[in-house]
C-alpha cells in the first residue's frame, strides 16, 4: 500500500511517497504558488507524478500551517494566507477522486515522530516544532489528536507560565495577544530576549556560539530560555502528562537544551518529580511530510 504525504509550505509544497514499512519511495519538492487553485494544481500534480512513476495508487495526507475547522469545514489560522477559508480536504478529494485528510502540521510532526521516529512506541506523544514560531502537537496511540475544536496541541499561543513582573505584558503576539509562550520560546524570541539585554545578533546559533565561548551576556540569555521552555512544558506535562516530548524545528538542534532541561523541569511539574523525556526529533525536516503520509 502506498501512503503520499504532502508538506504545504509558505515556501514549498513537497511531497513524498512511503511503503507500508515506511520506506521512501519517491519525494519531490516545488515551489508553493501564493494563490489557492494553482496550489491545488501544484498538489495534484505531484500526487499524479509520484502516482506514474511507481505505478501504484496510494493514500493522500496534507499538512498545513492551519487547520481545517470543525465547525465551518473551512482552512483557519494558516500563515499561508490563500488557504484560509477553502475547503482544501473537500477541493483537493474531488480533484484527486479519493477522501484526502488534511491536518495541522505540528500534528503531523508529532505522528511522525509517534510512528517510526523518536516517539516510536509511546502511547502519547507531544510534539513541538520550535523555530521561527511554535507549534505543538498531540499524538495518541500513533493518531492525530485534533480535538473538538481542531486546535489540539496549540499550547504556543497560551500565556508563559508563573510569569515574572519583568515578563508580564513584555510581548506581543500575532495572534492578538500578549506573552505567548510562542513570543518567548521560539527562535525569533530567544534572539529578541537576547538583543533586548544588550546583544546584537540575529540568529539563535550566534547566540549559542557565544555561550560556547563564556560570554555572560548570552549565558544568561540561555538560562533564561531554558527555564521558560521548562515553564512552558511543565503546564503540558500537568496538563496532557506525555509518554515523551519531541523537539522540532531549528531550537531542537541545539544539543545543549537536553542534559539541562530536566532538573529544570522537575521544578515546575507538579510535584516536584518529573521523568519525562525531552528528546530531539528522528526525522528532522522530513517529519511534516512523513506525518502526513501517516494520517492513513
Ligand atoms: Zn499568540
Amino acid at each position: 500500500m502506498l501512503r503520499m504525504g504532502v508538506d504545504l509550505g509558505g515556501t514549498k509544497i513537497e511531497l513524498v511517497a512511503l511503503n507500508a514499512q515506511g520506506k521512501e519511495l519517491f519525494r519531490k519538492r516545488l515551489p508553493t504558488p501564493r494563490e489557492y487553485e494553482a496550489t491545488l494544481d501544484t498538489i495534484v500534480s505531484l500526487v499524479e507524478e509520484a502516482e506514474t512513476t511507481l505505478a501504484m495508487t496510494g493514500s493522500v495526507g496534507v499538512g498545513i500551517p492551519g487547520v481545517i475547522s470543525p465547525f465551518s469545514g473551512l482552512v483557519k489560522n494558516a500563515n499561508s494566507t490563500w488557504i484560509n477559508g477553502k475547503p482544501l480536504d473537500i477541493d483537493l478529494g474531488h480533484r484527486l477522486s479519493r477522501e484526502v485528510r488534511v491536518a495541522n502540521d505540528a500534528n503531523c510532526f508529532a505522528v511522525s515522530e509517534a510512528t517510526d521516529g523518536a516517539g516510536a512506541g509511546k502511547g502519547v506523544v507531544f510534539g513541538v516544532i520550535i523555530g521561527t514560531g511554535c507549534g505543538g502537537g498531540i499524538a495518541i496511540n500513533g493518531r492525530v489528536h485534533s480535538g473538538g475544536n481542531g486546535i489540539g496541541g496549540e499550547w504556543g499561543h497560551n500565556p508563559l507560565p508563573w510569569m515574572s513582573k519583568q515578563e508580564f505584558n513584555s510581548t506581543s503576539c500575532f495572534c492578538g495577544n500578549h506573552d505567548c509562550i510562542e513570543t518567548f520560546i521560539s527562535g525569533t524570541g530567544f534572539v529578541r530576549d537576547y538583543n533586548l539585554a544588550g546583544g546584537n545578533v540575529t540568529k539563535g546559533s550566534e547566540i549559542m556560539a557565544l555561550v560556547d565561548a563564556g560570554d555572560a551576556l548570552a549565558v544568561a540569555a540561555f538560562e533564561r530560555y531554558l527555564d521558560r521552555l521548562a515553564r512552558s512544558l511543565a503546564h503540558v506535562i500537568n496538563t496532557l502528562d506525555p509518554d515523551v516530548v519531541v523537539l522540532g524545528g531549528g531550537m531542537s538542534n541545539i544539543d545543549a537544551i537536553y542534559p539541562k532541561l530536566p532538573e529544570i523541569l522537575a521544578k515546575y511539574v507538579l510535584g516536584g518529580e518529573c521523568r519525562t523525556p525531552v528528546v530531539q526529533n528522528l526525522y528532522g525536516c522530513s517529519s511534516g511530510v512523513r506525518g502526513a503520509a501517516w494520517l492513513w
